[in-house]
């Protein structure tokens, strides 16, 4: 690991203050831990800078002393490597400071947002000025960043899911220390900035999203007109072969856009895991669960194999009714689908965080899914799967066959819209068992290359594996490195983040 030179601390102390730098060695244990398998990334301090100008500033020392930078906006990315550098050595760059709403338009609907301000944040200020707009929350974290969430490609669940399909206009600082923004944003003085998403000129937004060719400073955000009512609806499957059906059930639903939310496919482990620990008194410390003692625990939480929720909108009850009798039409025609009602999933907090992220009210209810082994180790598995029933239910047994030969559970939640899926899959493990680290680290890859082999790659990876999940691709990586030399020359912006040098 190669150490931050002190000029560079002398330059950012005289140039943003003592109180914005920290490479004490609590901060660096702090920012270096997370929860992957091969141990903590320690970074070589880290910096708060509080503007754009400052971020700037940042940039510019970097560059004079060739120190690498971490960027991160508030850091929850809980499962796919926190606040921790790629790469050790790494100064992180917190923009918790820059946490301004600098504006919020109830008419044309989006808010002009500062890399540090949270969803929890957003949603008190929206509640504020009374609910009159909606914001689409991810279950995760509730202190996490609207704009780093998004241009890590993160999700939502209400019609305004795809977080960055919902940015309008970025402000970066690029590598070479240049402010880009982006879209009309680049047109002085105009005032369409965060309304139409192309402008003029190529789309250069992309380029921001799982990259390291700058750090976005500031996002538009689109937000929706917030109905006024929401109404959940829930079915449980007893089987766990139930889940092709449930997926073709689910396709027609989404393509003919009739529920206007995405739908959620949860598995009993993925739920249970909000709720319970793993029950190694009753398993003899054995892992993973078996089948029998599975069973017990769906039957005391009253849910089967699968959950499939989602949720509809409209301006009164009598209006959303109708709908909810057709969706129960639709998956009661399985025989196999038992309905729960939005009165009674708000009973049940399993049931209930799926109430909150349809209403875009963020939630801290799933986050004890990562206690559910002890050690606080965790890295999210996350492939795309085609909303087909027989592929699904390939990939189902795909998973859970190479999930239980290294001794984990199948945890899972596919978040489905009508032709494709982004397949969950929390793996959680004992960090501090050496072996079981090993075996999950081992685990990943061997679904990694499972999945890439049947055809199905990831969309978004833990920073441990993100090198090996680009070397996948082709031409890709090398045009990304072909950017990097002209945005970022010295490479001094995450060099390692998805795998571009
Ligand atoms: C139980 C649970 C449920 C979850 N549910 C969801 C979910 O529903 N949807 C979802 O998307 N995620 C989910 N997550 C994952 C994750 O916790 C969230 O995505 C979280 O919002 C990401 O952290 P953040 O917003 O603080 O982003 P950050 O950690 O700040 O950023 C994420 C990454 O983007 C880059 N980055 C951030 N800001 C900048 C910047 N300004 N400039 C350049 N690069 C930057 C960094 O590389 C960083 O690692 C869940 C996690 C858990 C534990």
């Amino acid at each position: 690991m190669t150490t931050v030179p002190k000029a560079f601390w002398d330059e950012l102390r005289g140039e943003l203050g003592a109180e914005a730098i920290d490479f004490s060695s609590a901060a660096v244990a702090d920012y270096g831990a997370n929860m992957m398998p091969s141990g903590d990334r320690l970074p070589g301090g880290v910096v708060y800078p509080a503007s754009t100008a400052e971020v700037q500033t940042v940039v510019r020392a970097a560059n004079r002393h060739r120190v690498t930078l971490w960027p991160i906006s508030t850091g929850r990315n809980v499962g796919i490597g926190e606040k921790s550098p790629v790469r050790e050595g790494q100064v992180v760059v917190h923009l918790r400071r820059m946490n301004k709403i600098h504006e919020i338009d109830e008419t044309l609907c989006f808010a002009d947002l500062d890399p540090g301000v949270t969803f929890k944040q957003l949603y008190e200020e929206l509640g504020r000025r009374g609910h009159k707009l909606m914001m689409s929350s991810t279950s995760g974290p509730t202190d996490g960043s609207i704009v780093g969430n998004a241009i890590d490609k993160g999700a939502g669940y209400t019609p305004y899911f795809d977080h960055f399909g919902m940015t309008c206009g970025l402000e970066v600082v690029l590598g070479d220390g240049r402010i880009l923004r982006t879209a009309d944003g680049a047109s002085p003085g105009a005032k369409t900035w965060h309304l139409v998403k192309y402008g003029l000129g190529p789309f250069l937004d992309g380029l921001f999203v799982q990259s390291n060719f700058g750090i976005v400073t500031r996002a538009g955000m689109w937000l929706m007109p917030r109905p006024p009512v929401i109404r959940a609806f829930i079915f449980t499957f007893p089987d766990d072969d139930d889940f092709g059906a449930i997926i073709d059930l689910i396709r027609p639903l989404k393509l003919n856009n009739l529920v206007p939310t995405l739908l959620k496919v949860t598995n009993d482990v993925y739920s249970l895991g909000t709720v319970e620990t793993y029950p190694y008194a009753r398993t003899g410390g054995r892992t993973p669960l078996p089948d029998d003692l599975r069973r017990e625990l769906q039957r005391k939480h009253g849910i089967g194999s699968w959950s499939v929720s989602g949720a509809f909108y409209g301006d009164s009850e009598e209006s959303v009714r109708p709908m909810i009798e057709r969706v129960r039409r639709h998956f009661e025609s399985s025989g196999k689908a038992r309905y729960v009602s939005h009165e009674q999933a708000r009973e049940n907090p399993i049931f209930r965080i799926h109430l909150d992220t349809f209403s875009g009210t963020p939630t801290e209810e799933e986050m004890p899914l990562h206690d559910w082994r002890p050690g606080g180790g965790s890295i999210w598995f996350l492939p795309t799967t085609p909303m087909i029933g027989s592929i699904a239910n390939q990939h189902q047994r795909m998973s859970r066959r190479i999930l239980s030969h290294y001794g984990f559970e199948f945890i899972t939640e596919y978040v489905c819209t009508g032709r494709a899926s982004r397949a969950l899959h929390p793996l959680i493990f004992n960090r501090k068992d050496a072996d079981e680290s090993q075996r999950a680290a081992e685990c990943f890859r061997a679904l990694m290359a499972a999945y890439a082999e049947a055809g199905y790659p990831l969309s978004r990876a833990p920073t441990e594996f993100q090198e090996e999940a680009m070397a996948r691709l082709q031409v890709i990586p090398q045009v990304c490195s072909d950017l990097k030399r002209v945005l970022d020359p010295n490479s001094v912006i995450a060099p390692g983040k998805y795998g571009i040098v």
